[in-house]
């Protein structure tokens, strides 16, 4: 018998009627031993998420923070007292409101959903709570320590048959509380995995797995049925926001799959991601299509520069000195063009003019409001015909593409933000449907 570690995301764990199917998903397999769970999210498109409410509970603590704080109660009172669990919620609220009026700490009150869902969620199951900042070890400066932590989670596990464990935070060897970013129990999730030696990741949220696209774009996408980590990382990278992309790494160093479930439909299959994916030759010809907004592309410019050797070291040294990753890079024949996220680039463009002036260029362009697109082929047609049809399909739809790049099975095409939802739909139903 393998060991299962689920993780459960803040839909599923919403309101008490979630979490009791939650618990019967738990409890209909014994090998489901260790749960990692979210704060509640969303009862409704127009709830807000536990988190966010701490977020905003925090920003009002020099003010007019009762409010927020009443409600954030409400919800964890309410779901108490749906799931009948007896618990006193008193002295958890008094301790995080004299946290807020003394210490500037928003990592610590982000924290508190995950914190009390699990003892609200240990409870019901009757499981024992293992603290999340006893076992997830972070440094004084925020940087979370891989190593440390493996070695704490798993003589912490071993000690106990099953436990609940609060994701997204974590906290540093004196105690202060460390949050990973937004969507991090995904990483907890795979964390615990990890060091219990799981055979499987179970990650339980509202969809049947991770569709070919996103559903709030395409209506009723497919499922991936089964997806690797590497194209499943190219994918989240660039928009498919099922599973936090720093999920993947550590369960990928140990082989263990990943499954992801629905907890409204446990008996649908989802999707299982592991090394190596088998392809369905009668499957769709692409595995998914996913899309990322908020790019800026440079164009520089000059002539003679093919076979100059020191062109493209020296931008790239210029970004790497900046502090600016580059995403995509395309080279012409006297041109180099760089596409970057712009809220890296935005408030560093004048030091980045001045310092390109250096390099003497005969032009530079900078074009904003781009988006990149990414498509994975999956390898069930020829790589030039996926090619084709993803150019005619989105020529049919009018969309402009200022780059497009293709490494292996991986198209990335970058366009005007505006029309980056149009594309996922042409790209969709020209090789989906
Ligand atoms: P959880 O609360 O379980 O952590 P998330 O909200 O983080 O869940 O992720 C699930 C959501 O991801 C889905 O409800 C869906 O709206 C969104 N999503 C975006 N792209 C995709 C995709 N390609 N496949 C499935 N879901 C997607
Ligand atoms: N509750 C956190 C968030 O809303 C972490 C998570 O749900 O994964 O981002
Ligand atoms: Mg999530």
């Amino acid at each position: 018998m393998g060991i299962k570690t689920v993780k459960f995301g803040g839909s599923s764990l919403a309101n008490a009627e979630q979490i009791a199917k939650a618990a019967a998903i738990i409890r209909s397999d014994p090998d489901r031993r260790y749960v990692v769970a979210s704060a509640p999210g969303k009862r409704s498109a127009a709830d807000v998420k536990v988190t966010d409410l701490l977020y905003q509970l925090y920003g009002r603590r020099d003010g007019d923070y009762a409010y927020t704080l009443a409600s954030i109660r409400q919800r964890f009172t309410r779901i108490a007292s749906d799931l009948d669990v007896e618990i006193d919620l008193d002295p958890h609220f008094a301790t995080i409101e004299k946290h807020l009026l003394t210490i500037a700490d928003p990592d610590y009150i982000a924290s508190r959903g995950e914190y009390l869902n699990c003892v609200l969620l240990a409870a019901y199951l009757g499981w024992p709570l293992i603290d999340s900042a006893d076992v997830i070890r972070f440094a004084d400066s925020g940087e979370f320590l891989v190593d440390e932590t493996d070695v704490l989670l798993g003589t912490a596990l071993h000690k106990v048959e099953r436990a609940v464990i609060p994701g997204f935070y974590g906290a540093t060897a004196q105690g202060q509380i460390k949050t990973f970013p937004r969507g991090g129990s995904d990483v907890t999730g795979a964390l615990v995995a990890r060091a219990a030696m799981a055979e499987v990741y179970e990650n339980w949220t509202d969809v049947s797995g991770i569709l070919i696209a996103d559903p709030r774009v395409v209506d009723d996408p497919l499922p991936i049925r089964e997806i690797s980590y590497t194209a499943l990382r190219e994918l989240t990278y660039l928009g498919a926001s099922v599973l936090h992309e720093n999920a993947i790494i550590p369960v990928r160093s140990r082989g263990i799959p990943i499954n992801i479930r629905n907890t409204d439909c446990p008996e649908d299959p989802g999707t299982w991601i592991h090394t190596e994916a088998s392809t369905d030759s009668h499957g769709p010809a692409i595995v998914g299509v996913a899309a990322k907004i908020g790019y800026t592309a440079i164009t520089v410019r000059k002539a003679q520069w093919s076979g100059s050797l020191g062109v493209g070291p020296s931008l790239f040294r210029l970004f790497q000195d900046l502090g600016v990753v580059v995403d995509l890079a395309v080279t012409g024949v006297d041109s180099w063009t760089v596409v970057i996220r712009s809220e890296m680039i935005t408030h560093l463009m004048e030091v980045f003019m001045d310092k390109i002036r250096t390099l003497r260029p005969d032009a530079v362009e900078v074009r904003d409001g781009l988006a990149l697109v990414g498509v994975i082929a999956s390898g069930t047609l020829p790589r030039t015909t996926v090619t084709v049809r993803l150019a005619q399909a989105l020529d049919d739809a009018r969309i402009d593409v200022f780059a497009d790049t293709y490494v292996g099975d991986l198209r990335i095409f970058t366009i005007d933000t505006d029309r980056h939802d149009d594309a996922i739909r042409a790209i969709y139903a020209a090789l989906v449907d």
